[in-house]
């Protein structure tokens, strides 16, 4: 059954010119692009955003770079979405990622890792919810 999931290209990301590069990778894999833009966020909308993480050490950092700079938000949508875009994301931090994946290919470290997928269902609710009108869905 298909199921959709929420992801964002990260600042470092879209700086150095990856967007393209990433989103092929995507659609290669057989996700569909349900809905994308380009937008920057508050420090106060990236702490809502990762409000699950407020008790972490690395909260301030991470609010801070996820609000550096224009971000591409998206819902994507196919079997088994949720889980399969972690796969094709690799680990948090790129040094422990997987060959060919995402963060692998395209980030830095485990601060700037260039891209976030929901990582359950419940949570790919929320965050679509958060960055997606129900009129851009469908
Ligand atoms: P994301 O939620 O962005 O998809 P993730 O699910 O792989 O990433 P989380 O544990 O949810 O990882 O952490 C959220 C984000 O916080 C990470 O993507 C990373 O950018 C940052 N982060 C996690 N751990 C650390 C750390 N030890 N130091 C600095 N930043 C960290
Ligand atoms: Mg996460």
């Amino acid at each position: 059954m298909s199921q959709r999931t929420f992801s964002i290209i990260k600042p470092d990301a879209v700086r150095k010119g990856y967007t393209a590069a990433i989103l092929a990778e995507i659609e290669k894999a057989g996700f569909k692009i349900v809905s994308i833009k380009r937008m920057s966020i508050s420090k106060a909308q990236a702490e809502g955003f990762y409000h699950v993480h407020a008790a972490r050490p690395f909260f301030g950092e991470l609010t801070d770079f996820m609000s550096s700079g224009p971000i591409f938000p998206m819902v994507l949508e196919k079997e088994n979405a949720i889980a399969d875009l972690r796969t094709l994301m690799g680990a948090t931090d790129p040094a422990k990622a997987d060959e060919g994946t995402i963060r692998k290919q395209f980030a830095a470290s485990i601060g700037e890792n260039a891209i976030h997928g929901s990582d359950a269902e419940e949570t790919a609710a929320f965050e679509i919810g958060y960055f997606f009108a129900g009129i851009e869905l469908k």
